[in-house]
């Protein structure tokens, strides 16, 4: 920050931009002047909403890496991998957050994907698979960029917990996943987090995305992906992946790939087993799906690996959810991708004194997709989801993602 008057100018117009949309619209919040958000001197540049944004560098290195405070992945030097940081949302103590991105720009020009994990904090193999992705490019050979955005919600990851830690009306826990595409102007950290991460780094880089999740902690889910397969370049990528399930439906609003996919970017959420830990099975399986989806991009060059067309794949358009009826421990009958038959039974729960005070079925005959893992459980917890066929489909499912 060299310019110290700019600066402070900006930062009066974000306060009078801020004092005159109380009580407004969230219209007029949306439209108010989002890049004075950033505090930065180079913000006048800057376009409130995607559109291609010159990289902005704050001047500040952290750990030996340049800071950016927007992106544009065509200003970086062709042929090699470039590691920033990107200043996300300022936080109680005026310093801000910081996420990890590593650009992989190809010798050569052509299409641009963005991979995205960490955007819930206990998600760890959706962090290795990405990582996994980027140390097997090689720039120098490629036509096109990929960029990673690893840690997306940081606090949250720093406790390895799901969702992120906001202080502003007291305690609180925000999921980011319920944020997207976020507003800079927004009155939770979260959401201007989601809206400088949207509108200065990942929108204007994606011309497809990925935004990689796993179950949650206390409920872990098989290998699959979530994507509206009516959108032929969604339903393209996401058959790329030999993987066993495919839960076919366009979720709810909110979540970082609907962001995307209404700005006309096709992404999907891929799901990689369990919280909390390393599945390296499974993130192999997603590392070869995401390489082939590179491929089918042409940004890498090769020959395809596996697909969904070399496993069988089992497609549902719906989640069943098995909630808990008492409080005891959980035992469950069956296991991840097992198929079930209505009326089975798929798991029993014991009190205290060891007597079975409840019984489980399915009401649909579909496949396991996701189990609690945390043995005991409360009335209205998740048990078990089962992927399933709907015949008329809800067109924006709740799923844990
Ligand atoms: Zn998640």
């Amino acid at each position: 920050m060299s310019d110290k008057p700019n600066e402070f100018l900006d930062r009066r117009d974000f306060m009078i931009a801020s004092v005159a949309t109380i009580g407004a619209s969230a219209g007029l919040v949306a439209n108010a002047p989002s890049a004075s958000a950033q505090g930065s001197t180079h913000t006048a540049s800057s376009p409130a909403y995607g559109a291609a944004s010159a990289t902005v560098y704050t001047g500040d290195v952290i750990q030996g890496r340049k800071v950016v405070s927007a992106l544009d992945v065509d200003d970086l030097e062709p042929g090699r991998k470039h590691l920033l940081y990107f200043q996300g949302v300022e936080m109680p103590t005026g310093q801000h957050w910081y996420v990890s991105v590593t650009v992989a720009r190809g010798a050569q020009p052509g299409k641009r994907v963005v991979l995205v994990s960490g955007v819930h904090g206990d998600e760890i193999s959706s962090v290795h698979t990405v990582q996994t992705v980027m140390n097997q490019l090689d720039p120098a050979q490629m036509s096109g960029t990929v960029m990673a955005v690893t840690d997306v919600s940081r606090p949250a990851m720093e406790g390895m917990q799901r969702r992120w830690p906001n202080a502003g009306r007291g305690a609180d826990l925000i999921d980011m996943n319920r944020e997207w595409p976020g507003n800079e102007n927004g009155l939770t950290a979260p959401s201007r987090h989601a809206g400088l991460l949207f509108n200065r780094l990942l929108r204007p880089n994606a011309d497809a995305a990925i935004d990689f999740h796993t179950g949650t902690t206390g409920f872990e889910v098989t290998a699959f992906n979530i994507g509206g397969m009516d959108v032929p370049e969604v339903k393209a990528m996401v058959e790329l992946y030999p993987v066993g399930q495919i839960f076919d439906n366009h979720v709810y609003p909110g979540v970082l790939h609907n962001a995307f996919m209404d700005v006309g970017i096709p992404a999907f959420t891929p799901e990689i087993g369990a919280a909390r830990v390393l599945d390296l099975g499974m993130i192999a399986l997603f590392v070869e799906g995401t390489m082939n989806v590179l491929k089918h991009h042409g940004i890498v060059a090769g020959p395809m690996g596996r697909t969904g067309k070399d496993v069988s794949v089992f497609v549902g358009n719906s989640a069943f959810p098995i909630l808990a009826t008492e409080g005891g421990i959980v035992e469950h009958l069956v296991t991840l991708n097992d198929k079930v038959e209505p009326g089975q039974k798929v798991a029993i729960q014991r009190d205290s004194f060891g007597e079975v005070v409840a019984e489980y079925t399915s009401g649909v005959a579909g496949e396991v997709t996701g189990q609690r893992s945390d043995a005991m459980a409360e009335p209205g917890n998740p048990l078990v989801f089962i992927l399933f066929h709907k015949d008329l489909p809800d067109r924006s499912e709740t799923y844990p993602e």
